[in-house]
This record gives C-alpha cells, sequence and structure tokens, in this order.
C-alpha cells in the first residue's frame, strides 16, 4: 500500500522533501500556515513594486553545476533567468576609499593588491583557495545516514583535492583569518563585509568560488517566484498542498508520529511526518518538549544567530546606472539591539526589470539587527513597533537621498521587515535567517533529523544542517526521501 507522508511547512526544505518524495511513490500532503510556498524565500508586492525579502545570491544558477543538478531535480531550471553581478559588491569606505568585490577572482585578485601591495601574498591564497573550490564537488549524493564503512574512503577520495583547503581554511572565522592574515585594515574591514565575519572562512572562499564561475546569481522574478517553480513541480507530481492550514500539534501513538493538529480543529494522519517547520517550535511547540535531544537543548541555549532588518525602497527614479550591491560607511553607525551597523547594505535590483514598473527602481537597505530590538515594542503595541520602524525608515531614506541624489523626492513606497517580521511570517526562531553560526573550531556540526525516542518523524530544514541557506535546506529535504525510502528497500530516484 502507498505510503502516506504529512509535511508540515511549504518552505524550500518542504517543497523538496514533497517533490522527492513524490516522485518516490509516496502520497504526500503539505500543512502550510500562510498561503504561499516559499516561507522565508518570499518576496511581497506593494503598489507594482516587488521587494525581495531573501535571495541575495544562489547557489546552483550555471547549468550543470553540481547544486544546479540538484535543483534541477526540484525545479525547471532551465527556463528560468539568472542574474549575475560583475561587481559583487561595491565598499565605499572613509576618503572616498572604495574596493570592487568582483565576481571573476582574477580580476578580484589584481584589484585587491592594486589596493593593498603588502598584502599580495595574502590575497593570493585567498584567491587561489577559491579558485580550487570552484573546480570541486562536495560528496553530497549519498545522506550521511546512509553510509555504509566502506563510504568513508570513498568520501575522502572524492574530496582529496578540497581536504588541503578545508585543513587551512575551515577551523577559521572569516574574522579571525582576515586579522591574523591581512595587515591592510580597511582590506580586512571590506573582505569581512562580503558575509558575517562569524562563519568559517571557507563559506567566504565557497562564496567568492560560486561568484568566479557565475553559479551565484539572482533568479529573475526573485524568490517567491523560484519557491513557486518548486511548488509547480510538486503539483505535476501529484503532491496536494493545504494553505492556510497551520498545524498546531504532532499527534503520537505509542512513541511513534501517527498524524497532525491543524489550528481549526481538523485532525489527519499519515504512516509518516516530515516537520519542515521551524526546529524550535517543532520541538518545543509542536511536540511539546518530549522527545527534545540535549544538542538541541544546548543549541539553542547558547548558540549565536544572526538576523537583519530591510528597508525596502519603491523608486520614482531609473538606478540602473548604479551599482548592483553596495556597502557603504556610516558616519553615525546604526545600531538596533546588540547590533552596531557600521555598514549598510544596498541591494539595487534594476537588474531585474520584472521588480519595478517602468523606468522605476527598488532599493533595499539590509542591516543586522537582533531580535531583541523590535520584540518588546511588537509585544508592547502595533502603535510602538510601527514608530520604532518609521524611526529606521527615515534614517535610511536620509542616507539613500545623499548617496543618491536622483531618489531625492522620489521615493513612492517604504516597506520594514525586522526579524519579527519573518518570525511571524514563517514562525522562524528569533527571526534568524540561516539557523546557527556554528564557531568553526567545532568543526562539523548538525542536527539528527530523527528526534530521540520518536518514530515515524524527521525533521528538515535549515536547522538540521546549519549554516544550509537554501541549497542546504533543500539538500535536507532530499535526504530524508533518500533515507525513507532506503528504510523501505526502494531505489532512490530523481526523475
Ligand atoms: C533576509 C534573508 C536573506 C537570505 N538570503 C539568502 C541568500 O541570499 N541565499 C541563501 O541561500 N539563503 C538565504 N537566506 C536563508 C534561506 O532563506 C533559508 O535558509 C531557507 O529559506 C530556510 O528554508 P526552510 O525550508 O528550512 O525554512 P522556512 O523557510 O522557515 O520554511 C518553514 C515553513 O514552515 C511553515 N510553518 C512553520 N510552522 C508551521 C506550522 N505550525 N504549521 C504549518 N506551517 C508552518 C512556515 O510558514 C514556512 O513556510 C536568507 C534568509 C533571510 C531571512
Amino acid at each position: 500500500m502507498t505510503k502516506k507522508i504529512l509535511i508540515i511547512g511549504a518552505g524550500i526544505a518542504g517543497l523538496s522533501a514533497g517533490v522527492h518524495a513524490c516522485r518516490n511513490g509516496y502520497d504526500v500532503e503539505i500543512y502550510e500556515q500562510h498561503n504561499l510556498p516559499g516561507g522565508l524565500c518570499t518576496a511581497w508586492k506593494r503598489k507594482g513594486f516587488t521587494f525581495d525579502g531573501c535571495i541575495h545570491w544562489l547557489v546552483g544558477t550555471k547549468k550543470g553545476s553540481q547544486f544546479n543538478r540538484l535543483w534541477s531535480e526540484i525545479c525547471d531550471m532551465g527556463s528560468m533567468t539568472f542574474y549575475d553581478r560583475e561587481i559583487f559588491m561595491s565598499i565605499e569606505g572613509d576618503d572616498d576609499n572604495k574596493i570592487n568585490i568582483y565576481s571573476d577572482l582574477d580580476r578580484l585578485e589584481a584589484h585587491l593588491i592594486e589596493k593593498a601591495p603588502a598584502d599580495g601574498a595574502a590575497i593570493k591564497k585567498m584567491t587561489g583557495a577559491a579558485k580550487e573550490l570552484s573546480k570541486t564537488e562536495y560528496p553530497l549524493e549519498k545522506p550521511e545516514e546512509l553510509y555504509k564503512f566502506w563510504d568513508m574512503p570513498l568520501m575522502l577520495i572524492k574530496m582529496l583535492p578540497m581536504l588541503k583547503i578545508m585543513g587551512q581554511f575551515s577551523r577559521v572565522s572569516i574574522r579571525d583569518y582576515l586579522g591574523e592574515h591581512f595587515t591592510s585594515s580597511y582590506l580586512k574591514e571590506a573582505l569581512g563585509l562580503v558575509m558575517p565575519t562569524g562563519y568559517s572562512m571557507v563559506g567566504l572562499l565557497s562564496t567568492l568560488a560560486s561568484l568566479h564561475i557565475k553559479d551565484a546569481g539572482f533568479p529573475g522574478g526573485g524568490s517567491l517566484e523560484f519557491a513557486r517553480a518548486i511548488e509547480k513541480q510538486f503539483l505535476d507530481l501529484g503532491g496536494k498542498i493545504n494553505y492556510s492550514a497551520k498545524v498546531v500539534e504532532i499527534t503520537t501513538e505509542s512513541n511513534r508520529a501517527a498524524g497532525l493538529l491543524l489550528e481549526d480543529g481538523t485532525k489527519v494522519f499519515g504512516d509518516l511526518v516530515i516537520s519542515a517547520a521551524d526546529l524550535y517550535s517543532t520541538v518545543y511547540g509542536l511536540l511539546k518538549g518530549r522527545y527534545r535531544s540535549a544538542k538541541i537543548d544546548e543549541s539553542f541555549a547558547h548558540l549565536p544567530l544572526y538576523s537583519s532588518a530591510q528597508v525596502s525602497l519603491g523608486l520614482d527614479c531609473d538606478l540602473s546606472e548604479e551599482p548592483e550591491g553596495l556597502a557603504l560607511k556610516l558616519d553615525q553607525p546604526i545600531t538596533l539591539g546588540n547590533e552596531h551597523n557600521r555598514y549598510i547594505y544596498l541591494n539595487n535590483y534594476a537588474f531585474d526589470p520584472s521588480l519595478a514598473p517602468n523606468g522605476k527602481s527598488v532599493l533595499a537597505a539590509t542591516l543586522y539587527s537582533s531580535y531583541e530590538h523590535w520584540q518588546p515594542a511588537a509585544e508592547e503595541s502595533e502603535k510602538r513597533y510601527r514608530e520604532k520602524k518609521e524611526s529606521l525608515a527615515n534614517r535610511v531614506i536620509e542616507i539613500v537621498e545623499q548617496r543618491f541624489p536622483a531618489a531625492k523626492g522620489k521615493i513612492e513606497v517604504v516597506d520594514v521587515a525586522t526579524p519579527v517580521t519573518y518570525t511571524r511570517y514563517t514562525g522562524v526562531y528569533k527571526g534568524a535567517y540561516m539557523s546557527w553560526i556554528i564557531p568553526p573550531e567545532a568543526g562539523r556540526f548538525s542536527i539528527p533529523k530523527q528526534l530521540p525516542g520518536l518514530d515515524n518523524f524527521y525533521q528538515v530544514g535549515q536547522w538540521v544542517a546549519p549554516p544550509a541557506g537554501l541549497p542546504g535546506s533543500m539538500l535536507t529535504g532530499r535526504q530524508v526521501v533518500q533515507v525513507i525510502c532506503s528504510k523501505d528497500k526502494k531505489p532512490f530516484s530523481t526523475g
């Protein structure tokens, strides 16, 4: 008899698990609290402008790359347009000090050496390692849960080209590596702006590697359209999605997941339950803390997170000649909770004409911000929360109008999303955008997809494979179906 799988959440992990499970002959239903797919991978429309709330770069946009092949298993990548940046980020610091993070590594290397000749050797070492990484693939075909002892030597052979790089760069944070190996303080600052510096140096190298081979683009139409492409595949394969269907409990019988209780009182039953919802709300909410592990408790208690606030502007002017990604040094830092922003990130979406009416532009400012900066105000009253958002928006508008004089008086729409917005919308813990930041010295980290003492249940999504992001979340959905197929003694098919 065909097994019935119930999936909680139509984010990228839930959709990925759904597509793979349908293709492998399971009867699948997704229950999503919102009326849209995508979860954190989302965008919203305001007066003709599309404000993107997620993708800055999507790994896997180059035809034939490892992640492109994986994405192509769950959506029609060939029919999408992807935009690559020649300059990933232009950094404008003090005294007209500018650095461009070129996507092309040769160009980046020459540019950085010109800016900081004394750091030539360190620059070459960094770009050289990124080039090496751009030629390698990770052993991702099989999930760890299915490794046999003979897989280990095979995996090591496959990883051989990257072992040296991993040895040198995986156990050190971007912050520490730059601090130890570079002398130019401006270069250290600039390279530290590409991504949060608490991540491992391998994260920075992998990003530079993906940009170099044009495998880290932006999907035309934005994040929600990308999620919709996966939703389409799921529906085409016969999957069913129930929207506006919030799950309030995972029901169990004799320590086996048996079904779901929905907010409207409906009970549904299945053979297996996959939670692709936030890990914290699954473990401590939907399962009432009965099947938690010490690792989960400790991780939520001690590991840091990043979250951000985004001010999106719809402008009645054309910014297509301006930089696409800009990190602008502020005269006065903007402090949002315990995050002191000395730079503001400005994303100019003029490269994708589908996001704004003709001749107009979308500009989004991003700042790091702790959840705690917003949560008390949001809890106190909507008025207090709105005032706080307006105060940030006004500050951002001032900065934008100063940097882009063409924008002065041309702002048609202002929208502020905070970590609280992301939590309200998806249930994500503290508005985190990539789960925990794992200290690099801790080495490989993952959360088992099965919880202690609970059968017929799996957890997928960004929290089980930090820092995950979109590719990692997608992969967890694939892996769980590989594990389920293996338990059912069926070959895993990708189509
Ligand atoms: C601002 C921002 C920028 C980002 N930029 C990038 C980027 O450039 N590149 C990149 O790779 N990644 C990026 N990320 C990270 C990426 O978006 C996430 O890692 C990924 O989308 C997580 O997917 P997920 O499926 O694990 O979880 P989610 O997206 O959180 O999906 C969980 C789903 O479950 C639903 N749900 C939760 N609880 C319930 C319930 N009780 N009942 C029913 N449904 C429920 C939610 O509504 C949601 O749809 C960014 C994230 C943010 C917030």
